[in-house]
């Protein structure tokens, strides 16, 4: 408001429009300018290549700072033994079940083949991929500045890891360093967040790009990967989650899924799993039982490092870019992505948009175009809001598992018919 005096009436309108709103322009307008200018839309596809490269400049320092944060922010998990590996196990293991969904239902419904974008496109071929031997025995660095400098992810994961390790083992002394890399995280956070501000006109530019080069074809493609996302969420939540919750944890799974509902909600509209925090951890206690002890070490664990709906998404969309692109995607490849986005889920941020640098991270790593990140971009919000709701219902799904294996949940809450709003 107190800057309407300052403004043009528009220009008000569009400063005080969320950003997801604005890329959605963007992206309404790159597909009318490029459908209107045909093939001299490429004159436009400069501004898109800005936005490209400034988010390939955050990929390393906010990959690696936010890693060893993950890391170090989890000293308790010594503290907690048992509940910290079983959380761990439990969260590292479902990702790589959510990827490997995600991917499935990518090669199931081929959402990019028919898009044909290789031609404009150097694309270069993931064939030249290393075997999946050579890729695990060149995970560690010999030279980890080296790693930083080539941007080689998957070495920078396993460097960021040891070093946070490293750093919690040397408690009071390392505390500085730990300090160092808190506030240099905090940096990229807000790097990101500005970078993101350009995302409306790299969009925009990627999209006339696209339009004017492929004609309104590739609106169809987006509609089926929204289409798919959401499927493989609600497979995940339903078929894998309920099935753990009723196998593992021996409980009924209509009951996990009931003390969802409002943890859910919120996480369907804010986009963002730290922020959810409050209503998982209310849920967690009145409508599922779990203890305080577990749940307020769980959860937050949790929205840090659990990112189920994020980690199938970039199934999905990784797939689409390649077929979409004309890549032809090794078993390796597919192990690689895998590997490489059960990882990085450690070092996703619980906000909204996190899932779309980590898909970047993804698509480097292996070696397929960037130009499919900004044709993911403008449909990003809608699928933020499906995995972030598969985010939390994982965190909690996990919260309810590791509190009935410690005898730390009270059945007779978990069980209750009556709303949670009543006393029982
Ligand atoms: N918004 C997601 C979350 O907060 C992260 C992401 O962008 O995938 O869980």
């Amino acid at each position: 408001m107190e800057h309407a005096t300052l403004e043009t009436p528009r220009a008000g309108f569009w400063s005080k429009l969320a950003l997801w709103k604005k890329i959605l322009i963007g992206m309404a307008l790159g597909m009318l300018v490029g459908g209107l200018l045909g093939p001299d839309a490429e004159l436009l596809k400069p501004i898109g290549t800005l936005f490209l490269n400034a988010i390939k400049m955050l990929i390393v320092p906010l990959v690696f700072c936010s890693l060893v944060t993950g890391v170090t922010s989890m000293q308790d998990t010594r503290k907690l033994g048992r509940i910290g590996l079983k959380s761990l196990v439990l969260y590292l293991g479902t990702t790589a079940v959510a990827i490997s969904i995600g991917l499935g239902m990518g090669t199931l419904f081929a959402t990019g083949e028919g898009v044909n974008m290789a031609a404009a496109d150097s694309a270069p071929a993931a064939g030249e991929a290393p075997t999946l031997v050579e890729t695990l025995l060149n995970m560690i660095p010999t030279n980890p500045v080296d790693a930083l400098a080539t941007g080689n992810i998957l070495q920078i994961i396993v460097f960021a890891l040891g070093l946070g390790i490293a750093l919690n083992l040397c408690g009071e002394k390392a505390k500085p360093a730990v300090q160092v890399f808190e506030s240099l995280a905090e940096g990229m956070y807000k790097l990101t967040e500005l970078v993101m501000k350009l995302a409306p006109y790299g969009v925009f530019g990627l999209m006339a790009w696209v339009a004017g080069t492929y004609g309104m074809d590739i609106l169809l493609p987006l509609i089926k990967v929204v289409a798919v996302v959401y499927l493989g969420c609600v497979i995940h939540v339903m078929v894998f989650y309920t099935g753990l919750v009723s196998v593992l944890g021996r409980l009924n799974p209509v009951r996990y899924l009931k003390g969802l509902i409002n943890p859910a909600a919120v996480a369907f509209t804010t986009t963002s799993s730290a922020g959810t925090l409050p209503a998982s951890i209310k849920a967690a206690g009145e409508e599922m039982g779990v203890s305080k002890g577990v749940s307020s070490f769980v959860l937050p664990l949790g929205a840090t490092i659990n990112m189920d709906g994020t980690a199938l998404y970039q199934g999905v969309c990784a797939l689409f870019i390649a077929q979409a692109f004309g890549v032809d995607l090794a078993f390796s490849d597919y192990l690689l992505i895998i590997m490489t986005s059960t990882l990085a889920s450690i070092g996703t941020a619980g906000v909204p948009g996190a899932g779309l640098i980590m898909l970047s991270l993804v698509l480097t790593t292996v070696g397929l175009p960037m130009e499919g990140l900004a044709i993911i971009a403008g449909i990003d919000r809608i699928l933020d809001m499906a995995r972030t709701t598969v985010n939390v219902c994982g965190d909690l799904m996990v919260s309810v598992l590791v509190g009935k294996s410690e005898n730390e949940l009270d059945e007779s809450i978990y069980n209750r018919s009556r709303p949670a709003t009543q006393p029982s």
